[in-house]
């Protein structure tokens, strides 16, 4: 079963609506179980049905569209290393339950958002969250009924939680199933409910999970945590927890893709005659020879010292951009020693007003 819901109604990933409208139509038809013998058609059709319906909501779709890529994650939990502990903003999305589903309605989708460091986006780490949500009743273990009593089979479905109708549609004769009004699709009743959480099987309540973030993620990755999400009602599975991660700046580095741009300041004789620097990387520190006659603006690459490419194996680099900083305030021995420089390369120069007299010095020293 396709579970990608272009795939289900065979569209790209870029159809327009009307396109996915006639998809449907297509599929509806030629799958719709008062017309097609095959025992699988209406399971199909049901999934086609939903594909549409979330598909053919512009809201809805470019939610999925969002998600339905989410890197990283799946059931792994995360932690950040760096300094924020604080409780992250939860907010329950509005995901609108399946139509027509059976059993416990699945709980909601959480979102939350965590800053890390570039170091850890770069590496991984493990990170806590604390979210409050609703997670399955201590009590009675979620299933809304008093410990000790069961819930008993509901007389309006016969404990199928969905109702059948018929009716006319567009299409031809529809049998439409919906969730039991009486018993809410859950396919039994509760006659005695938990005093805790008053039949629901869950509490509100405060939950801090270790979400481990994977080496090389981007400000802007999601990551989505199936099942770490609100708890269903009366024992429903849980949603899912998407967890956005934002990258703080880093005063060392620029990021660009996994590559990593740094700026190093040297002086002009540094320049001239050559060095060797200590270089911050994202782990310990690189000695780089800067040679001599180094120009400013001039950019050094190291091979994979950037950050680890997400989906791939290997490293970005990084690139060292040298900056010559001229020298200012200098001292009467600097400037006579950068005069005499200037008079051998024949450099014409245009000493200050409290230059002048160490100049004309060097000048007569000269002649
Ligand atoms: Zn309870």
């Amino acid at each position: 079963m396709a579970d990608d819901l272009y795939e289900i109604l065979g569209v790209s990933r870029g159809a327009s609506s009307d396109e996915i409208k006639k998809a449907y139509r297509r599929l509806a038809r030629e799958l719709h179980p008062d017309t097609n013998p095959d025992p699988t058609a209406e399971a199909r059709f049901k999934e086609v049905s939903a594909a549409y319906e979330t598909l053919s909501d512009a809201d809805r779709r470019a939610r999925y569209d969002t998600y339905g890529d989410a890197r990283g994650g799946g059931g792994s939990p995360f932690d950040a290393g760096g300094g924020f502990g604080d409780i992250f903003d939860a907010f329950f999305s509005q995901m609108a339950p399946d139509q027509g589903r059976r059993g416990p309605t699945p709980g909601h989708d959480i979102e939350t958002t965590v800053t890390i460091g570039l170091v850890d986006a770069a590496f991984g780490v493990a990170t806590d969250v604390t979210l409050r949500l609703p997670v399955s009743c201590p009590d009675c273990a979620g299933s809304g009924a008093t410990p000790g009593t069961d819930p008993e089979r509901c007389g309006d479905c016969g404990g199928s939680g969905e109702v059948r109708r018929v009716r006319q549609s567009l299409l031809g004769q529809m049998i439409t199933a919906s969730p039991c009004t009486r018993c809410h699709g859950m396919g039994n009743i509760i006659s005695s409910p938990c005093s805790t959480c008053h039949g629901d099987g869950r509490v509100t309540d405060e939950q801090t999970l270790t979400v481990e973030v994977p080496e090389g993620v981007e400000d802007g990755t999601t990551l989505r945590l199936t099942g770490r999400g609100a708890a269903g009602p009366r024992g429903g599975p849980s949603g899912s927890l998407y967890v956005h991660l934002r990258v703080a700046a880093d005063s060392r580095f620029e990021r660009n893709g996994d590559d990593l741009h740094t700026m190093v300041h040297i002086g002009i004789a540094q320049a001239a005659l050559g060095t060797v620097l200590s270089v911050d990387t994202l782990e310990d520190p690189e000695q780089v020879a800067i040679e001599s006659g180094t120009q400013s603006g001039a950019v050094l690459r190291r091979k994979g010292l950037g950050v680890p490419h997400l989906r791939a194996r290997g490293r970005g680099d990084l690139y060292i951009h040298v900056q010559v900083d001229t020298p200012a305030d200098l001292s009467d021995r600097e400037v006579e020693l950068l005069g005499e420089l200037a008079l051998i390369r024949g450099e014409h120069i245009e000493p200050t007003e409290g230059q002048r007299g160490i100049m004309s010095k060097i000048r007569s020293a000269f002649s």
